[in-house]
């Protein structure tokens, strides 16, 4: 699968601003206070993006695959 999207997603949560995923993907992920994904992100990196989202400790780093339209991974 293919990464297609990736975004802040606070519909349940708020991002702490910790920086966790940005250290882990900096490509993808700046943090200057809550995240914010960079211009032009480079979502062949899909194991750092998968594993950015998966350390988020609250769950706010939604991931699109393959253009589905919708928030693919668990909150
Ligand atoms: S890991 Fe999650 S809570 Fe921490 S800065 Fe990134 S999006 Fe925000």
């Amino acid at each position: 699968m293919a990464v297609t999207k990736v975004w802040l997603d606070e519909s349940e949560n708020e991002c702490t601003m910790c920086g966790a995923c940005e250290a882990t993907c900096p490509e993808v992920f700046e943090v200057p206070e809550k995240m914010v994904v960079k211009n032009s992100p480079k979502l062949e990196l899909t194991d750092e993006i998968v594993e950015a989202a998966e350390g988020c400790p609250v769950g706010t780093i939604a991931i699109e695959y393959d253009g589905s339209g919708k928030r693919d991974n668990p909150m």
